[in-house]
């Protein structure tokens, strides 16, 4: 998964007006007021620290749980954020009762998270689809490999997470599908019922859209409005409220805009 090239979205804002160039504490008033989106300033100076400022500041404490143990509902991988193991395994997957098209496993609280979810899309007549959630190690490995031979190592670092890089092998993340078959892994996914209804409301079930619009300076990862990763309500919620889109911003981590 992940193969399909998309258009770089630049500077695009996010309809919410999301402050993403803010380097300060997520929830302060200065947070929501500046910087145009896009901006690379200060990505990568913030520092790794304030965290427990940020907690007395907005009121949500940060540190429940960790951002690097891969065990945590809350760990944070990205392209500075490799698992640590890189080859980790996790412990409690099991196969969520969803629509699919490959055999999903997530982790038990992710699983649990998903089936309500889906179940609440469809009381508002919206199919959503399990297209690919859970990767091992080693698949992952594969995929790559396969993609440095066929299509080189630009197009192939562009397109697909190195081996322990992948947020897939949390057993946390899940891409997302409509019902109806159109626009799987591609862009145009926001565009359809399931895409649409899942960027309004998967926070309310402890998902976040992990790669939004614009955000490729911090997340390194160009937009994919069908890439949900679960957090757990208490941060999905958290990050609603303060309208703070970004695992990096949330805890004050540098942005991850490239492979060290
Ligand atoms: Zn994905």
């Amino acid at each position: 998964m992940g193969l399909l090239v998309v258009a770089l979205t630049g500077c695009t804002a996010p309809a919410s007006g999301t402050p993403s160039a803010a380097p300060t504490v997520p929830g302060t008033p200065s947070a929501s007021a500046t910087a145009g989106s896009g901006s690379r300033v200060s990505a990568s100076s913030s520092s790794p620290a304030p965290t427990r400022a940020a907690a007395s500041a907005s009121g949500f404490d940060l540190e429940q749980h960790s951002v690097d143990d891969p065990r945590s509902i809350w760990v944070v991988v990205d392209k500075r954020r490799p698992l640590r193991p890189k080859s980790w395994v996790p412990q409690d997957l099991v196969q969520p009762d969803v629509p699919h098209t490959n055999v999903p496993r997530l982790r038990k609280p992710a699983a649990a998270a998903l089936e309500r979810m889906v179940a609440a899309a469809k009381r508002d007549g919206v199919g959503v689809t399990s297209l690919s959630a859970y990767r091992a190690y080693t698949v992952q490995k594969s995929i790559y490999e396969r993609n440095l031979r066929s299509l080189g190592r630009a197009a192939t670092e562009r397109l697909t997470a190195r081996p322990g890089y992948s947020e897939h092998q949390t057993g946390l993340a899940d891409d997302l599908g409509d019902a109806s078959g159109r626009c799987g892994i591609a862009t145009c996914f926001a565009t359809t019922p399931a895409g649409k209804w899942l960027a309004a409301n998967a926070w309310r079930y402890g998902w976040i859209l992990r790669y939004p619009k614009g955000q490729q300076a911090v997340t390194g990862i160009q937009w994919e409005p069908w890439h949900f990763r679960y957090v757990g309500t208490a941060l999905s919620k958290h990050m609603h409220r303060t309208d703070q889109p970004l695992l990096e911003r949330v805890f004050g981590l540098p942005a991850s805009p490239d492979y060290r």
